[in-house]
């Protein structure tokens, strides 16, 4: 809760900082580490949560975190030019998705998703930030009022209102006051 009351959440957060990486994949095996059945038994890559998108040519790199698996592919992507260079249209994608074999467990094909290093008890910054001596990542939590959720809202409101024409209001606001002392 916040000073007013409101409900609210942390939120966590890394920052990249792509001037500060160095492309040396120590993030990425930090994260295989930790993330390995049992903890820090093996090291691979191609199991981490995040993968440094390198090109040494041009001297980028830059390091994306697993997000959301997509069932599908999508249609509507980005293309990004970087210092004249474009780059394909799924190359900064955090998606685990049917069009590539990025952030799937090699051996079972399952979806990676970067889960924050949670742990019990919690670490004190994620696994590939503690790794990255270079200050390219920076761990950041900041607390967020939760808002309702107006689709949900929405939704509850056309639930209520047949009900309501259904039942009649007083039968629909007895029954909320008796199951809410329930
Ligand atoms: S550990 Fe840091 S510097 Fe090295 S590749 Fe990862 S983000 Fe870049
Ligand atoms: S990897 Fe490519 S096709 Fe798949 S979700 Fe990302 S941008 Fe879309
Ligand atoms: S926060 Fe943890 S799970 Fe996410 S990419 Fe970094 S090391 Fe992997």
């Amino acid at each position: 809760m916040d000073s007013n009351g409101k409900k609210t959440r942390i939120v966590k957060d890394i920052k990249v900082d792509t001037k500060k990486c160095a492309g040396c994949r120590a993030c990425e095996i930090a994260c295989s580490a930790f993330h390995a059945v049992p903890k820090f038994s093996s090291v691979n890559s191609a199991r981490s949560r995040i993968m440094v998108v390198m090109d040494e040519v041009r001297d980028i790199f830059v390091p994306i975190r697993a997000g959301d698996y997509a069932q599908a592919e999508c249609n509507g992507r980005n293309r990004y030019v970087i210092d004249g260079k474009e780059y394909d249209e799924c190359t900064f994608c955090p998606a685990s998705c049917p069009s590539r074999d990025a952030f799937k467990d090699p051996d079972s094909g399952f979806p990676l998703k970067c889960d924050m290093c949670e742990d019990v008890p919690p670490l004190e910054k994620p696994m590939c930030v503690d790794a990255c001596t270079f200050g390219a990542l920076t761990y950041e939590e900041r607390e967020e009022a939760v808002e309702a959720e107006p689709q949900k809202r929405e939704e509850m409101e056309i639930g209520l209102k047949s009900l309501i024409k259904k039942y009649g209001l007083k039968k629909v606001t007895d029954t909320i006051a008796r199951v809410s002392k329930e």
